[in-house]
């Protein structure tokens, strides 16, 4: 069953929306790549994971903002354990030491162990006993690991369907029991990251206009009703595209109200007024 389904990162919506708008620097330029890449991995094993609905509770990307922030990817929970999964789309090779990654400042082993004691921490506080078990998954079969210790705490991708048939046997269906677990933990959750990316951006520094989803450069009037790509000449609609860059306008300025007039600017006045009218009044 599932509690609380994965969004597209905000902040990766806004890289997203800013893409084309403002000169995105290589840092931030990696950023989003990293971002699309681990987002990617994560809707892949939540697509996996849909089998074991008849057996845990599935919370999505869970932050608790006690002393310290943890966030967890993936949480499964069930009559007997919880599950704290985090998910990595890596597909390098990496070299295992005395228990962690070699050459890694953030090593996810010390992110997973630090995460599952504030964790233990809030359930304990809740009067909640049940055990906890935490794994990093990795979700792509490029991965290489050297010096990898079956006594780690790490899933490889083909280990995935073994360790899920493990949990299916070890569960029972879901009770209220659990339902009630699972809506306590949920209640610690917060969308308030303090680490979250911070990108400076102003009204003055952000260039409006329609810009193409995939190459992010200015569309051109196709005709009437229609835009176009220059560079890959896809087509878009104009309704679909206006309620597009909407949706980017409100993201990135979410304290303006989308006045026909702002709106109209930010759509690079490529739409008249009366027709965004008519859009906004369907
Ligand atoms: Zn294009």
């Amino acid at each position: 069953m599932l509690l609380k389904k994965r969004e597209r990162p905000i902040e990766m919506r806004k890289l997203e929306s800013l893409e084309g708008r403002i000169t995105l620097n290589a840092d931030y330029t990696r950023q989003l790549h990293q971002m699309r890449l681990g987002y990617a991995g994560e809707c892949q094993f939540d697509c996996m994971a849909e089998e074991l609905d008849d057996y845990v509770i599935r919370i999505n990307d869970f932050i608790l903002a006690r002393q310290q922030l943890c966030q967890i990817d993936s949480i499964f929970i069930s009559e007997q354990k919880i599950y704290l999964l985090d998910i990595k789309n890596w597909s390098k090779t990496y070299t295992l030491n005395r228990g962690g990654f070699e050459s890694l400042h953030n090593d996810p082993l010390d992110q997973l162990k630090r995460a599952r004691k504030i964790f233990i921490n809030m359930l304990e506080s809740h009067g909640i006993r049940l055990p906890v078990e935490a794994r990093l998954v990795f979700i792509n079969p490029e991965i290489v690991l050297y010096g990898m210790d079956a006594n780690l705490p790490i899933i490889l991708p083909q280990q995935i369907p073994d360790y899920f048939n493990k949990i299916r046997h070890s569960s029972g269906p879901i009770t209220k029991w659990e339902e009630q677990i699972a809506k306590k933990i949920l209640a610690q959750h917060t969308d308030e990251n303090p680490y979250r990316l911070q990108v400076p951006y102003s009204t003055e520094s952000v260039q409006p206009g329609i810009l193409c989803s995939t190459c992010r450069i200015l569309m051109t009037e196709k005709s009437h009703k229609f835009l176009c790509c220059p560079k890959c000449l896809e087509t878009e609609s104009k309704a679909h595209a206006v309620r597009r860059s909407e949706q980017e306008l409100l993201l990135l300025f979410p304290d303006s109200r989308p006045y026909i007039h702002k709106l109209y600017k930010w759509c690079g006045e490529m739409v008249s007024k009366q027709s965004l009218h008519s859009l906004k009044s369907k």
